[in-house]
C-alpha cells in the first residue's frame, strides 16, 4: 500500500474512533443540500441555516419554486447568508441550468458521469471546485473528495502536501489513495472539518488534544512549524509524501 494511502487510512480511523459518525450533510432533501452548498460560501453554517429557514417558511425549497420566485424576494430571504445578491444569482443560475439541461430533474442531473457533471457545474457562475464537489458528493453521492481550507491546513502541517498544491491535486491525493466510496469520502471530509474547527485552528493549534497528534512528524511539532504568519508548515520536498506533479 503506498505511503499516502496508509497515512490517510490511519488518519480516517483515528478521527472516526475519536468522533464517530458526523451525519453529514445537514439537509432534508437533495435540493436543500445543494442550496446549503451554495449558501455556505464565505459564511458560517448558522447563517446558512437562517437563510434556509426563510426559504422553507416561504415554501421556496424546490427547484421550480426558486425558478419562479422573483430575484428581489429571493435576495431578501437569503440576506442572512451574506453576499445575498451574488448567492441569489448563483441559485437562479443553477436552477436555470437544471431545467434547461435536465428538465428540472435531480435524478437526471446526478445520473450524469462525474467528470462531465463537474465541468457543467463549474461552468455556472458562482460555483467553484469546493461547491461543485460538495454538490456531487453530498447531494449526488458521487465519489469525489471535497477539499477545503481545513483539509489543506492539516495535510500541510503533517507534511503530506506541499503548500503549492492545487485544489485538484489535493483532491486527487485522496481519491487515488482511498477506495472510491462516497460514504467514506462523506465521513472523512466531515471529520476533517470537525478537526479543523476544534483543534487545527489557523493560529495556535491544539495538537496535544488532537486525535491526529500521534501522526505529527517529530520535526514538525508545534514550536518548529507554526511560526510563520499563516500558521503553516514550511514543508520541504523531502518531507512531503506527495511531490508536486
Ligand atoms: S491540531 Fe496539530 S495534531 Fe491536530 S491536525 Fe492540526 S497539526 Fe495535526
Amino acid at each position: 500500500m503506498p505511503a499516502n494511502s496508509t497515512a490517510l487510512h490511519s488518519y480516517f480511523d483515528a478521527l472516526f474512533a475519536a468522533y464517530g459518525p458526523q451525519h453529514w450533510w445537514p439537509g432534508r432533501t437533495r435540493f436543500e443540500i445543494i442550496v446549503g452548498a451554495i449558501l455556505t460560501q464565505n459564511t458560517s453554517w448558522t447563517s446558512v441555516e437562517r437563510a434556509i429557514r426563510n426559504l422553507r417558511t416561504a415554501r421556496l425549497l424546490s427547484p421550480n419554486a426558486i425558478r419562479k420566485a422573483p430575484s428581489a424576494k429571493l435576495a431578501q430571504l437569503l440576506r442572512p447568508s451574506g453576499y445575498f445578491r451574488q448567492k441569489t444569482r448563483t441559485l437562479k443560475s443553477f436552477v436555470k441550468f437544471l431545467f434547461d439541461t435536465y428538465d428540472g430533474s435531480l435524478n437526471n442531473l446526478f445520473a450524469t458521469p462525474t467528470p462531465h457533471l463537474r465541468d457543467q457545474l463549474l461552468s455556472l457562475r458562482g460555483i467553484g471546485p469546493e461547491t461543485a464537489d460538495s454538490i456531487l458528493l453530498y447531494a449526488g453521492k458521487h465519489p469525489v473528495f471535497v477539499v477545503d481550507a481545513y483539509t489543506r491546513r492539516i495535510l500541510e502541517r503533517h507534511g503530506l502536501a506541499h503548500p503549492k498544491l492545487s485544489y485538484h491535486q489535493i483532491r486527487k491525493l485522496f481519491e487515488s489513495s482511498l477506495p472510491a466510496d462516497h460514504q467514506l469520502f462523506n465521513e472523512f471530509h466531515a471529520l476533517i472539518v470537525h478537526t479543523g474547527k476544534h483543534f487545527c485552528r489557523k493560529t495556535i493549534p491544539a495538537c496535544s488534544r488532537c486525535p491526529l497528534h500521534r501522526f505529527l512528524p517529530p520535526a514538525l511539532e508545534p514550536g518548529t512549524i507554526f511560526n510563520d504568519s499563516h500558521g503553516r508548515s514550511p514543508v520541504t520536498s523531502h518531507q512531503s509524501l506527495l511531490a508536486l506533479r
